[in-house]
C-alpha cells in the first residue's frame, strides 16, 4: 500500500481517540509552566506506544524519541501544550472547567496531532529512517518555553537536523493547509526606559530637570525611527504602550517610564531599531540633561522558513492532501511564535493547519474560539508524512 494510504488508515484507527483526548484536555486547561497533568496525559499516551521519552524539560515540557534503527536525519516535531488566562464562552460540551483558563489557541490540539503522530511512525518503526524527536512544549503564549526547553538540552542528544512547527488556523479551511514562503511571524522585542531628570516646584522650572517634558520629546522622536529610519519594504512596528510621568499639577516629574514593543521580521531591522533608540536616548540626555536606562529584551525572534525545507514540506504535504489542498497565505503575521527559537538555531518549517468552523465568527485568543476539530487527523497526515519526506535523507 502507498504510504499515504497507510497513514491515511493509521489516522482512521486514531482519530476517535485523539478527539476524545483533546476533548479532555480541553476540558482541563494549562497556563504556562502548569502544564503537569497535560504533561501526565502526554507520558501516559507515549508509554503506552513504547516510546522513550524525557520530563521535565523546560518545567513541563517532554521530549520523546522514536529512532528507526536505520542510519539517517533526526527530524523534529514540536507542538506547544498551553493554555490562556480567558474564560471560555463557547458553550461546548467539552468546554474549560477551570475558570479563567482556555485552550483558546488550539494548543490542546496540537498537543493530540504529535501524539497522532508519534502513534502513526510508531507503527511504522521498522521502515523509518533515522530518528524522529518530538518536543511538546510548555509556555509557548508567554513565549518562553522554548527556550526554557532549549537552556535544558532540548536540542542535543540527539542534535535535530530539521526541526517542524505548525498551528491551527482559523483563517484556513478545515481540509487545508496554509504556509508562507518565508517570513512566518514577527519578532517580539520588549523595551523599558527609564529617565530620571531632577523634581522641582512647577513655577520655578530653572530648578529642576523635567523628565515629563523629555519623555513626551522621545515618544515623539521614537516614531520616526519606523517613519524615517527602517526601509519601507521591511515590516516593523514600534509602540509605546506605557508612559508615567509626574505626581502633581505643580511639580516637575523628576523621573518618567516607557514601556513598549518592537515587531519586525528580520534581526538586522530590530538591531537597527535597537540601535536608534539608544542614540535618541543619547540625544535627549543631551539635549535635555536626563540621565537614562534602557532594558532590551529579545523576547522571540522573528520566524522564518528555511526554504529548502518547507519545499519538501510542501511536496509532502502536496502528495498527501492534494495540490488544491494546500495554499499560500496572502501575507505574514506581526504576531510572535516562540518555535522561532528553535527555528533560529535548527533548519525549519512551519505550516498552518486549517481550522475554521463555517458560519463561526472568531479567531484565536478569544472567548468564543473552536477549533474545527477536522484538524486533528488532517494535520496528524500531513505532518507524518512530511517528517517521513524529510527522515529520507
Ligand atoms: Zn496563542
Ligand atoms: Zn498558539
Amino acid at each position: 500500500m502507498d504510504i499515504n494510504r497507510r497513514i491515511a488508515a493509521s489516522v482512521e484507527k486514531l482519530a476517535a481517540e485523539l478527539i476524545a483526548l483533546r476533548r479532555k484536555l480541553h476540558e482541563h486547561p494549562e497556563l504556562a509552566f502548569e502544564e503537569h497533568e497535560t504533561a501526565k496525559a502526554v507520558a501516559g499516551f507515549l508509554e503506552k506506544l513504547g516510546i522513550p521519552f524525557r520530563k521535565a524539560v523546560g518545567k513541563t515540557g517532554i521530549v520523546a524519541l522514536i529512532d528507526g534503527g536505520k542510519p539517517g536525519p533526526t527530524v523534529g516535531i514540536r507542538a506547544d501544550m498551553d493554555a490562556l488566562p480567558i474564560n471560555e464562552q463557547t458553550g461546548l460540551p467539552f468546554a474549560s472547567k477551570v475558570p479563567g483558563k482556555m485552550h483558546a489557541c488550539g494548543h490542546d490540539v496540537h498537543t493530540v496531532i504529535a501524539l497522532g503522530v508519534a502513534a502513526t511512525l510508531a507503527g511504522m518503526k521498522s521502515e523509518l529512517r533515522g530518528r524522529v524527536k518530538l518536543i511538546f512544549q510548555p509556555a509557548e503564549e508567554t513565549l518562553s518555553g522554548a527556550q526554557a526547553m532549549i537552556a535544558d538540552g532540548a536540542l542535543e542528544d540527539p542534535k535535530m537536523d530539521v526541526v517542524l512547527g505548525y498551528h491551527n488556523w482559523p483563517a484556513v479551511e478545515a481540509g487545508k493547509v496554509g504556509y508562507n514562503t518565508e517570513a512566518v511571524m514577527s519578532s517580539a522585542d520588549a523595551f523599558d526606559i527609564t529617565l530620571k531628570g531632577r523634581e522641582g516646584h512647577g513655577a520655578h522650572p530653572h530648578m529642576g530637570i523635567d523628565a515629563l517634558a523629555a519623555g513626551a520629546y522621545l515618544v515623539a522622536q521614537l516614531q520616526t525611527i519606523v517613519s524615517r529610519e527602517v526601509k519601507p519594504l521591511s515590516p516593523a512596528v514600534l509602540t509605546v504602550g506605557e508612559f508615567h510621568a509626574g505626581t502633581a499639577r505643580n511639580i516637575i516629574a523628576g523621573a518618567a517610564q516607557l514601556k513598549g514593543i518592537v515587531r519586525t521580521m528580520e534581526a538586522a531591522v530590530s538591531a537597527q531599531i535597537e540601535a536608534a533608540m539608544r542614540r535618541m536616548l543619547e540625544g535627549i540626555k543631551a539635549s535635555m540633561r536626563v540621565e537614562y536606562t534602557l532594558d532590551w529584551k529579545r523576547v522571540a525572534p522573528a520566524l522564518r522558513n528555511h526554504k529548502p525545507t518547507l519545499e519538501r514540506v510542501l511536496r509532502a504535504a502536496r502528495e498527501a492532501l492534494g495540490a488544491e489542498n494546500v495554499v499560500e497565505l496572502p501575507e505574514a503575521s506581526m504576531g510572535s511564535e516562540d518555535f522561532a527559537w528553535f527555528a533560529e538555531r535548527v533548519p525549519a518549517a512551519h505550516v498552518r493547519i486549517g481550522s475554521k468552523i463555517a458560519g463561526l465568527d472568531t479567531a484565536i485568543h478569544r472567548a468564543n474560539y473552536d477549533c474545527n476539530e477536522a484538524a486533528i487527523p488532517l494535520g496528524v497526515r500531513v505532518m507524518t508524512r512530511a517528517v517521513l519526506e524529510l527522515a529520507e535523507k
